[in-house]
């Protein structure tokens, strides 16, 4: 590959928002620092580059391309990858932060208390607003798809290596709007140190998809977050009559 081709492959990549390349096989070796308006001489790992996705990328393809996934340290706790769940073709997509104990187990996302705290939240409020929906007429998934231990928050090279099935879920998708739940789910779509407090409750956007940021359900069982149940209720309105009116 030339370094013109070369260019165009990382260009594209920072374009979705992929910063790192990292090798498909073996550990997670850095083949080139962040991307850079001047990109490094090839190495021999180039043609090692994933190829210019996602023209006729699907979900199959993606859940074909993580495979037995090794490629950061996480794939050693864990007992399931979590891809996602749901409508493939929904105009609405959640993104959470990371498998839990629940789903590492069950290999699907969400499914613990704060999975049904998010359930409640998505129908009961469709319901209140008039609006015929189910969770599984929306589609869930994280941005690290291996529990991390102990439920800790992912590192930042574990959300950018897994962060990249995750752009191209959505990509395939192409939801009508994202909800990040979280501040994990927020900086991995917005790139933004800032936290949900701030971001919540506004529109924001990756790539041309209108963005909302709510609180993670994880936070709103703790007992004295009620004031931020109902904002993030406030939220999933805004998001639910924005998709669906
Ligand atoms: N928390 C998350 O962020 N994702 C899950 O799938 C479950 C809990």
């Amino acid at each position: 590959m030339n370094r013109e081709l070369l260019r165009q492959y990382l260009a594209y990549y920072r374009d979705l928002g992929i910063g790192t390349i990292y090798r498909r096989n073996g550990p997670p070796t850095l083949v080139s620092q962040h991307v850079r308006e001047n990109a490094p001489e090839p190495s021999k790992a180039e043609s090692e580059l994933p190829s210019l996705v996602p023209a006729g990328d699907s979900m199959l393809k993606i859940l074909e391309d993580i495979g037995d996934c090794r490629r950061c340290r996480l794939h050693q706790g864990r007992t399931k990858i979590v891809f996602g769940v749901g409508n493939e073709r929904s105009p609405l997509v959640f993104v959470g932060e990371g498998p839990g104990a629940d789903e590492d187990e069950q290999g699907i996302p969400f499914v613990g208390r704060a999975g049904q705290l998010l359930t409640q939240m998505i129908e009961n409020t469709a319901k209140k607003e008039g609006i015929p929906l189910r969770r599984e007429d929306v589609y869930i998934c994280n941005v690290v798809k291996c529990r991390p231990p102990g439920n800790r928050t992912p590192e930042p090279d574990e959300m950018e290596i897994c962060g990249q099935f995750l752009f191209r879920q959505l990509l395939t998708i192409r939801p009508k709007a994202i909800c990040a739940l979280g501040g994990t789910a927020a900086k991995a779509l917005l790139g933004t140190k800032e936290g949900v407090m701030r971001l919540r409750g506004n529109w924001h956007q990756w790539r041309d998809i209108p963005v909302m940021v709510t609180y993670h359900p994880s936070y709103l069982l703790r007992q004295y977050n009620q004031a931020a149940k109902r904002e993030a209720w406030e939220d999933l309105k805004k998001v639910l009559h924005y998709v669906y009116d």
